[in-house]
């Protein structure tokens, strides 16, 4: 499904005339399997966002390749990038990124008017979706009216919304307590098993590693196999 090849990436800090090379990707190998949950492990600041960030297409590696449907997605335009985005990836943040001037059913609905679905068809399938995903009652509700296990239940209706094949998790419960995380945890599960759904999530947590078929380990620039999350 994805194949990621001598992927490389470097930031320039520090003041003009001081600046610095910081070289976050020096090299990453590896490839997802559709219907897979592979779990990217590593300390923060290891550059596991960095890594997701380039597959995601927000971000141009220096260097290396991203290939998924016979395209490599590093060296299309910021355009082709955007479109691509839209069509293949749903993303799921630790802190929701839900907008909060928006209910439930129009936070959800949000990427169907971004790709010019007409309003016959967004009422229906997001009316389906809160039913799937259990929220229905609460769809007229503000984001600071939910809990943070509702809030992130949104934020993945709106990434299934468009049914992207792929979706990227950063850091998907690390607002959560470790009941909510399970919870969640346990209906990304249930999402991969029933519509085969790829995830690749970025974590620092064991309990996120322990639902992956694969774990990933980053440290020094570079990404290994690994047995365990620690
Ligand atoms: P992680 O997600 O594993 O915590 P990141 O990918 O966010 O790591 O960051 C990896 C390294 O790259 C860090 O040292 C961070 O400070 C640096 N970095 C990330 N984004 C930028 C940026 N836009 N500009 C400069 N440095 C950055
Ligand atoms: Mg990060």
């Amino acid at each position: 499904m994805i194949d990621v090849q001598q992927l490389q990436h470097a930031f320039r800090i520090g003041k003009r005339g001081q600046e610095k090379e910081v070289h976050v990707l020096k090299g990453i190998d590896f490839s997802v399997k559709e219907g897979e949950i592979v779990a990217i492990v590593g300390k923060s600041g290891s550059g596991k966002s960095t890594l997701l960030q380039i597959i995601a297409g927000f971000l141009q590696p220096n260097a290396g390749a991203v290939h998924m449907k016979h395209q490599n997605i590093a060296q299309l335009s910021e355009k082709e990038r955007a479109a691509f985005r839209l069509k293949n990836f749903g993303f799921i943040f630790q802190n929701f990124q839900l907008l909060p001037g928006q209910n439930v059913a129009e936070n959800i609905e949000l990427p169907l008017k971004l790709r010019g679905e007409s309003p016959v068809v967004r009422k229906k399938k997001v009316q389906d979706m809160l039913a799937r995903v259990g929220l229905t009652e609460v769809a007229e509700h503000y984001p600071n009216e939910l809990s943070g296990g509702q809030q992130q239940r949104v934020a993945i209706a709106r990434a299934l919304i468009t049914d992207p094949p792929v979706i990227l998790a950063d850091e998907p419960t690390g607002s959560l307590d470790s009941q909510t995380e399970r919870e969640i945890l346990t209906f990304i599960q249930q999402l991969n098993e029933e519509s085969n759904i790829t995830f690749i999530m970025i974590t620092h947590d064991d309990e996120v590693a322990s639902i992956a078929h694969r774990i990933l380990r980053m440290g020094d620039g570079l990404l290994l196999e690994a047995q365990h999350a620690i």
